[in-house]
């Protein structure tokens, strides 16, 4: 497979850039060519963002499917799609070769059509990282039924109100899932959430952990049953097929519901052309991505990430994608090291987040370890400190591997502003220049651009896009004036991103946190991501989150809680000292916190990131009102940061 579309070098990336600009659709025309059509667009791109409306390639037909499976299937049906890395290292790995891939896909949605599924039909997946998640996936989008992924790990109640919002009428789940040395019961999880529940019809039940379930006559059918019946249909002569389902290019291709860090879960929908072409071109240029390479994505298909950089971005490139059902600290922190060694990983994405938690591990557990097959590390989902970078470039990267800084949302599909590795320059906890085809803005409080640079030759405002790219969310479903108020209410004509950002004399941005998480303290606006890097800096620092709370003085004070790891002089007080001299350092004695709690976890949704909505009630005292803390990974933090309250 080639990716004419590859982007080489600097020079070559600003001209696609102007071009993607000037002529949106001769470029996304241009690149468009390159994928397996039905039937071919009647217009590259239509748009507004008032109501919004967007369509790319309307009138074209396709299915994402015979992009990312069928089409490679003459040159490399026995290449590996799928490297699948089981929770225990002692298991059998499995390789999914792209033949395979076809076969199951087709089973697998044979399966969906046996139980009644249609075009257009919600199905809920509830499953733990094996490669049947893959293929439930799939086999949706080869049907047209629209997929929506919940992490294996959210509540009954989550996952209850996410069937609800989406009126899915199918399930497909595990009786459990292992992670680490916990097994999960996926099942027995689904059947509290069906509690009450009218619209589901079928629970599809794959077996991985043999914990016992109950199944329900006439709902719940178990996988393999399903899978045996449905392989004599789909298969005549050694032949196998199941004819893709024709879509529109707009027709959705999958509900994910935002991590719900800041409120009540939205239903993000993405279309099947412009985020499978968005995707793909994504990969191939942030990752660099060459035939061949191992690409790790550390991420669960729960997420986004998953969904584009594990799924479809590599599927749809022919590429190998290794999927790890496991966490990155069991049997012990060396174990993405054991995987890269292991499967010969050439590029390793993965969260700011794991690299500081790993981080707290020391050196140890990469003493030994081969990680000479990597050549492009990645990291997404948060800022990343400078700290964490460093060490990520020096200790794993070992100085040689280009680091992308992928900066990017549910509800934008793919990498919007990242570097390209090793082509266009990176700048350590800076997530640099746009994608071809993105026109970043930085507005004020009124929504006017900010032009005027301060003294460092930076701008500093609220992040906006000012025109469509391929993959930008098209609604949330069943509520699209939610989309048109949450996204372009905020600014005429923009879509705002909810992310702060800095822009230096050279272009490149720099995200630095949701704007709502921007302390005013003392009439001094200060990102919470600011001071968190402060205090991370500081030696023993494993972690840390700051929010605001009311302060009578300062308008709002500074509240930070720390993970500390080895305290030399196991003095609490004085390491509080400590902290405070190193933030003034770092960033002066506005930015010192005024309270510093040690922790020794913080609340975290389970794709890693920080629930400071938690943290804030917290630190305001009101911890008879937090909340929904189902979502969290581990609930038991909250229950000792409130004890442990300053
Ligand atoms: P919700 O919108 O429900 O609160 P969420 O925003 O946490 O959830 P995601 O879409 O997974 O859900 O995360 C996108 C956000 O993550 C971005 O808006 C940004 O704040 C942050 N982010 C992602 N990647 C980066 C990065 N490379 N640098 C800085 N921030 C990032
Ligand atoms: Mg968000």
């Amino acid at each position: 497979m080639s990716y004419p579309y590859q982007i080489t070098s600097l020079e070559q990336y600003k001209a696609d850039y102007k071009r993607s600009v000037d002529d949106p659709d001769g470029f996304w025309g241009d690149i468009a060519e390159n994928f397996q059509w039905r039937k071919k667009w009647d217009k590259v791109l239509n748009w507004n963002f008032k109501e919004p409306k967007v369509e790319w390639f309307a009138g074209a037909k396709l299915n994402i499917t015979e992009n990312c499976i069928d089409r490679h299937l003459a040159t490399m049906g026995d290449k590996p799609a799928i490297i699948w890395e089981p929770n225990n290292p002692e298991d059998r790995v499995r390789i999914v070769t792209y033949n395979r891939l076809h076969k199951r896909v087709c089973q697998f949605a044979q399966v969906l059509k046996n139980n009644g599924v249609k075009k257009g039909d919600r199905v809920c997946i509830y499953m733990g990282m094996v490669p049947e998640l893959a293929y439930a996936v799939l086999g949706c989008a080869r049907i047209g039924a629209i997929h929506s992924v919940i992490f294996g790990g959210f509540s009954a109640q989550s996952i209850a109100d996410r069937l609800y919002d989406a009126q899915a009428e199918f399930i497909v789940t595990c009786d459990g899932a292992y992670r680490g040395n916990k097994d999960i019961p996926l099942k027995s999880v689904i059947d509290d959430a069906l509690i009450g529940n009218r619209t589901v019809k079928k629970v599809i039940v794959y077996t991985r952990t043999r914990t016992p379930v109950s199944m329900l006559k006439g709902r719940d059918v178990w996988w393999e049953d399903e899978m045996e019946h449905a392989e004599h249909q789909v298969e005549q002569n050694g032949v196998v097929s199941f004819p893709a389902e024709e879509m529109d290019a707009e027709d959705p291709l999958f509900i994910l519901y935002t991590s719900g860090s800041t409120g009540k879960p939205k239903g993000v929908v993405h279309s099947s052309a412009g985020y499978m072409l968005w995707t793909n071109y994504t990969f191939v240029n942030v990752f660099q991505y060459k035939p061949g390479d191992v690409h790790f994505c550390t991420a669960d298909i729960g997420w986004i990430t998953g969904h584009s950089y594990i799924l479809y971005g590599p599927l749809s490139a022919g590429g190998t994608s290794l999927m790890f059902e496991g966490i990155p600290t069991w049997p012990d922190a060396g174990r993405f090291w054991d995987i890269v060694e292991k499967h010969k990983v050439n590029i390793l994405y993965t969260a700011p987040t794991a690299i500081r938690s790993l981080m707290g591990f020391g050196l140890e557990p990469l003493k030994g370890k081969d990680l000479s097959s990597l050549k492009i590390l990645g990291t997404v989902g948060e800022p990343i400190n400078e700290e964490a970078w460093h060490w990520y470039d020096e200790h794993v990267g070992k100085g040689k591997c280009p680091i992308v800084d992928t900066w990017w949302q549910t509800e934008t599909g793919g990498c919007l502003i990242s570097n390209m590795a090793g082509v266009t320059p990176a700048k350590p906890s800076w997530a640099t220049l746009p994608m071809p085809g993105v026109q970043p803005i930085l507005v004020d409080e009124k929504g006017e651009e900010v032009t005027k640079a301060d003294e460092d030759g930076i701008i500093k405002g609220n992040l906006c896009i000012k025109a469509p790219w391929p993959a930008i969310l098209r609604t949330t479903y069943g509520d699209h004036e939610r989309c048109r108020q949450n996204y372009f209410a905020t600014y005429e004509n923009l879509y705002f991103t909810g992310d702060g950002a800095l822009k230096d004399a050279d272009g490149n941005f720099r995200i630095t946190g949701r704007v709502d998480d921007v302390l005013n303290v003392s009439g001094h606006r200060i990102g919470t991501a600011e001071v968190e890097n402060a205090i991370n800096m500081h030696a023993g620092v494993v972690e840390s989150a700051v929010v605001g709370y009311p302060h009578d003085v300062k308008g709002q004070g500074i509240y930070a809680y720390v993970i500390y790891g080895h305290m030399h002089n196991n003095d609490e007080e004085l390491t509080r000292k400590d902290i405070l001299q190193t933030v003034t350092r770092v960033i002066g004695p506005i930015a010192k916190p005024d309270k510093i709690q040690f922790v020794s976890g913080l609340p975290k949704t389970r794709s890693g990131k920080i629930m400071r909505r938690i943290l804030r009630k917290i630190a305001e005292g009101e911890t008879g009102s937090l909340g929904d803390t189902s979502t969290l990974l581990d609930p038991g933090v909250v229950d000792e940061i409130v004890k442990g309250k300053l």
